[in-house]
């Protein structure tokens, strides 16, 4: 396809590999028909959404980078709230290391949630792991999982209030998850012929001005080589900011919509709340990255 700036893409969508609602081949179907140039699946903790896509048919019209989610530790001295979200673009799904981190912190979310079911029990909400495990068993289980059945159970009228009264940090419900740490997540993308990039980072606490900046020259020389810029909750100030310290790290610029179907409904895949246009010539720059680093 030509460098065409009409061209969206999206590089950040969830699965039902993880906590999305359409499965991989439904969001290779919508993204075909709304006319997406190059698309990643980047599921939370898992390869799943990824390894499936490979074993379907792509359209030729579409490009398709391997992606992952990782959730990772803030290293000392920036424990700032929020998560710190590192993804892995183009990452080889068979690599063994990735694997095994993945199932490390697989294990982990399958001990934590029994957890979270066992506080809003004693809250006097009636809900199971099995009222999970039965619905969403496939899938790599999430907060938004739980969010869902207690929709469904009628305890609250919205996954934002499941989230806001029970199972967001700090809430009563919430419980932690063991995490890898920023520097351990870089590497094994990077292990894994991949690029890891920071996502979201309009969503850390502290997300502009010196304090950011210092976590930012921190994680470069960790093996740091992107940055989300383009993402729906960014301002276009940070959209701004975000790109002129790109500049200045030699960062590559990612962007994605975090697509995550039904739980987050004001999100379309490839528009976010509407109006983001992310450019088909970032997709470029990271295949001619990939290309070099293989
Ligand atoms: P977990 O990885 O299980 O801790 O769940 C975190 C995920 O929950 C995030 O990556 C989001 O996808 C989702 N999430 C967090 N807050 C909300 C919210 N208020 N509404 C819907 N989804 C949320
Ligand atoms: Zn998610
Ligand atoms: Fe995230
Ligand atoms: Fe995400």
């Amino acid at each position: 396809m030509e460098s065409n700036e009409k061209v969206r893409i999206d590089l950040h969508i969830h699965s039902t590999a993880s906590d999305g609602t359409l499965s991989p081949e439904e969001i290779l179907a919508v993204a075909s028909s709304v006319g997406l140039g190059a698309i990643s699946i980047t599921d939370h903790d898992t390869l799943e959404g990824a390894r499936l896509v490979l074993s379907c048919t792509i359209p030729d019209s579409l490009g398709f980078l391997t992606g992952v989610e990782i959730s990772s530790a803030f290293p000392d001295g920036f424990n700032y709230g929020g998560s710190l979200h590192i993804l892995g673009y183009g990452v080889n799904v068979d690599d063994m290391r990735l694997n095994a981190v993945l199932g490390k912190l697989q294990a982990s979310r399958r001990d934590r949630n029994p957890l979270m079911i066992r506080r809003l029990n004693r809250l006097g909400i009636d809900i199971t792991i099995e009222d999970v495990l039965h619905r969403f068993g496939d899938s790599q289980i999430g907060r938004p999982h739980i969010a869902r059945i207690l929709v469904e159970k009628g305890v609250v009228a919205s996954i934002d209030q499941a989230f806001d009264r029970y199972i967001g940090k700090g809430k009563p419900a919430y419980a932690d998850k063991y995490r890898i740490t920023c520097p351990q997540a870089i590497d094994v993308i990077r292990g894994a012929g991949g690029l890891p990039v920071m996502a979201h980072p309009g969503l850390l606490e502290s997300n502009q001005g010196p304090e950011f900046e210092r976590f930012l020259a921190l994680l470069v020389p960790m093996g740091l080589k992107g940055i989300e810029v383009f993402y729906p909750k960014h301002t276009k100030d940070q959209t701004e900011y975000y790109l002129s310290l790109a500049v200045q790290h030699n960062l590559l610029v990612t962007g994605g919509t975090d697509f995550h179907g039904a739980v987050t409904p004001g999100i379309e895949m490839g528009k976010g709340n509407g109006n983001l246009i992310i450019p088909y010539s970032l997709y470029q720059a990271i295949i001619e990255y990939l290309a070099n680093v293989s």
